[in-house]
């Protein structure tokens, strides 16, 4: 069960022993809560960081390192969902988070597999054709690159496999997930954030803003204000997000190094199948979620074995691929809110928190802008990031 992108991770931190305190709490250790800790130590404030289990051994560790834009719907429904100028900014602000991830790889140094290759969107049946085309074409209206790709371009392994049709997104990226989040923590605690993992807060006072409780197992965190980047499970500290964020689970397996076969991260089935082929030639491949959409819900990591035989039969479809050992397998949890976009910002019933979470599976296109966006709040009272994904719209 553990990721091929954490195999052989060391632990960062020890647990929290006694009580401390700290201008700010942060609590969750993935994209989101790496981002605030990262943003915090730069500007010096005094921070405390939190972590159930290990820095990215949530999410953030058991994806598939995908940096794409928009949300996980096709462009064309976004836009029938949230209307044309608020699917844009969306659409770009995922852009922005991935400019940001960059920006932060090339200063860091991070040694994190980055690649920026462009991304492909294939169409498995003719109405998901006329969605990809109507999709590419309404984004290159908005002033986004999507260009169509044929069966011919799309080489023989992809139209072998059945796939007529593409849209290449060519800014997109990837990236080893768990060592970009790894390699920021360690970044945070170099500029004095103290991080303790296999701390799981229990319960979080947050009613008074400038004095707030965390407990956990082993100390008591005080704060003035606590920022919660715990993603499927923020409804569980947070009573006024109950019901706003479901847990989903994904399945996911790595091989071991393959010849070249994918060029760059592939989404098929609407979103619901994606694989691509790292930097060692190595196949990290997910999905196939709606094969049991009703049994794959809850916080639980397990293996869904009819999910994991349907992806092993459809790597054994490429030729290249046949007997190429399939090495890790596991899932990991992600928060879906309920119109497919994240909650930042204020949190009803919590004044002294403010909440990041429910990505929807697109957290790597969106957890590092919004991560930031509540240490904006912290530091100038606002954010335009909070004011576009209200956390409040959900009010419970
Ligand atoms: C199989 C799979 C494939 C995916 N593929 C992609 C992809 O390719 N591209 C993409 O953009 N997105 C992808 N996603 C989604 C993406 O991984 C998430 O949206 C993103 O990692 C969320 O980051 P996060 O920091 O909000 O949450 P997480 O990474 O889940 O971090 C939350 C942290 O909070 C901690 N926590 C929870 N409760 C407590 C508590 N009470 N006290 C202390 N700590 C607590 C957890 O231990 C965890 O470490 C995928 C997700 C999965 C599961």
């Amino acid at each position: 069960m553990t990721p091929y992108w954490l195999d052989g991770a060391s632990p960062l931190a020890g647990a929290l022993t006694g009580d401390v305190s700290a201008d700010v709490l942060v609590i969750g250790a993935g994209l989101c809560g790496a981002s605030a800790a990262l943003a915090l130590g730069r500007a010096g404030i005094d921070t405390v960081w939190l972590d159930a289990g290990a820095v990215a051994h949530g999410a953030s560790g058991r994806n598939a390192g995908f940096l794409l834009q928009g949300t996980a719907e096709r462009y064309v429904r976004a836009v029938a969902i949230h209307g044309r100028e608020r699917a844009q900014r969306v659409h770009g602000l995922s852009r922005e988070n991935h400019r940001a991830m960059a920006a932060t790889i090339a200063e860091l140094g991070l040694d994190c597999g980055y690649q920026r290759r462009g991304s492909l969107q294939l169409a498995g049946s003719p109405e998901e054709e006329g969605d990809l085309l109507e999709s590419a074409a309404l984004l290159r209206e908005d002033g986004f690159p999507a260009e169509e790709r044929g069966a011919d371009a799309l080489g023989e392994h992809l139209s072998g496999a059945g796939f007529r049709l593409g849209v290449h997104l060519p800014d997109d990226g990837e990236l080893q997930p768990a060592s970009f989040v790894r390699g920021v923590a360690q970044a945070a605690m170099g500029l004095g954030v103290r991080l303790y993992e296999h701390t799981p807060v229990t319960t979080l006072h947050a009613d008074s803003p400038g004095d707030v409780r965390a407990e956990t197992p082993t100390g008591t965190v005080r704060a003035q204000i606590a920022l919660v980047c715990t993603n499927a499970s923020a409804g569980a500290l947070l009573g006024g997000l109950r019901g706003a964020i479901d847990a989903v689970r994904g399945q996911m397996l790595a091989t071991a190094a393959a010849p070249p076969v994918f060029e760059c991260p592939i989404y098929a089935d609407h979103g619901y199948d994606y694989w691509r082929q790292d930097e060692h030639g190595r196949i990290a491949l997910g999905g196939w979620r709606n094969l049991d959409p009703e049994g794959e819900v809850g916080p639980d990591e397990m293996l869904h074995p009819v999910i994991q035989a349907r992806m092993t039969d459809f790597i054994r479809r490429f030729p290249a691929l046949r007997d190429v050992p399939i090495t890790h397998r596991w899932s990991g949890t992600m928060g879906f809110s309920r119109d497919g976009l994240p909650l930042v910002g204020a949190v009803p019933g919590a004044p002294g928190a403010l909440v990041a979470a429910g990505f929807t599976g697109h957290g790597f296109g969106f957890a590092w802008v919004c991560g930031r966006s509540l240490v904006d709040i912290v530091l100038e009272g606002r954010s335009e990031v909070a004011e576009l994904f209200p956390a409040r719209r959900f009010r419970t």
